[in-house]
């Protein structure tokens, strides 16, 4: 498969004014309709037909259109974000809770799955509506109600066992680096905490998100802080995001990726390759790849496990190792992923 390279618009390349991430946030398409009057496709054109009614509705923002290939209903950025009638397809092991969440649950808004780790449920926005996500059905509602982050924070102030957190959601980076930073401060008070990592999507869909606000209050000295991306393809590393993410290393900030293994998206061993490439010159380096989990309306995304094993192998033979990333599978109720291939 040969990787087209979109022309994309960088307002950093022109000289611009660069645009705030938060009006870029909110210019959104949430209607099937303008989505494929925008990228010149019909809804014919739609495998399993585009669905403009869907209970986890369509949201993409302009800046991540520009990445997509006009008139090609199987691109591969498109099938992320496009909601489609395959999505209403009951499969048997197919469910809301695929990871049996609600049981980890010691607090709302916190999830205690792993030895010496704990994840913090920050919010239930999103930049974008991932069509695979396992936390599509997840009741936000039942856990950032009310006094927000306090029960949690106070569970972790007991918990002197726990020395990483983790912010997730939802995605951390739609909280603006004002709330982001009471957040950071409050955690940074426990001092048996000596890890932060935050996983995002939203710097793939909107570069600009990683902000020098954001970038000064990562580069605390209380602690190294992660950020794990979540890119799935290497169109998503875009020359903007790159120059970002760049950036965000220099000022010591560690960065990775895990992505997704996907049906039609990437499951491809140029597309993965070329992913772990792009990424490297970005200064991220590849850390997972994710066997789907078994949400509702995503079996359409399966990978079979001996297709993932072959193009991971694929991949090992192409790239050097610190550029394969883990083939992983997360099982409910295991104390730690499941690695099907290293
Ligand atoms: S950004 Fe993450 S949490 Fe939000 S919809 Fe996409 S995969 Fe799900």
């Amino acid at each position: 498969m040969a990787f087209k390279k979109l022309a994309m618009i960088t307002q950093e390349a022109d000289g611009w004014q660069v645009p705030d991430w938060r009006r870029l946030q909110a210019d959104l398409v949430t209607g099937v309709g303008e989505l494929c009057e925008r990228l010149s496709l019909r809804p014919d054109q739609i495998p399993g037909g585009a669905d403009d009614d869907s209970a986890f509705p369509l949201r993409v923002p302009r800046r991540y259109l520009d990445l997509i290939e006009p008139g090609n209903p199987d691109d591969p950025l498109l099938l992320q974000i496009l909601a489609t009638g395959r999505e209403r397809e009951a499969v048997p092991g197919y469910n809301a809770d695929p990871l049996d969440e609600s049981r980890h649950t010691p607090v709302p808004g916190l999830l205690h799955k792993y030895h010496g780790r704990a994840l913090l449920v920050v919010t239930g926005a999103c930049a974008v509506h991932c069509r695979y996500c396992f936390r599509r059905h997840f009741p936000y509602q039942e856990h950032l109600s009310g006094g927000r982050w306090q029960q949690a924070l106070d569970w972790l102030a007991r918990r002197t066992d726990i020395n990483e957190v983790i912010l997730s959601g939802g995605d951390p980076l739609t909280l603006s680096n004002r709330r982001l930073g009471e957040l950071l401060e409050a955690l940074a008070a426990l001092p048996h905490l000596r890890r932060l990592r935050i996983h995002s999507r939203t710097p793939v869909v909107i570069p600009e998100r990683l902000d020098e606000g954001l970038a000064a209050l990562l580069a605390s000295p209380r602690w190294r802080a992660t950020l794990v991306l979540h890119a799935n393809h290497p169109r998503e590393i875009s020359p903007a995001l790159a120059e970002r993410c760049r950036a965000l290393g220099r000022g010591g900030v560690t960065l990775l990726n895990q992505s997704v293994l996907l049906a039609g998206v990437n499951d491809d061993a140029e597309a993965l390759a070329s992913l772990s490439d792009a990424l490297f010159e970005a200064g991220v380096l590849p850390y997972y790849l994710h066997q789907l989990d078994a949400v509702a309306g995503a079996a359409h995304f399966a990978v079979p496990d001996a297709r993932a094993r072959d193009l991971h192998a694929a991949l090992r033979d192409r790239l050097p190792g610190f550029l394969v990333p883990r083939l992983a599978r997360e099982e409910p109720g295991a104390g730690s992923k499941t690695v099907l291939a290293g």
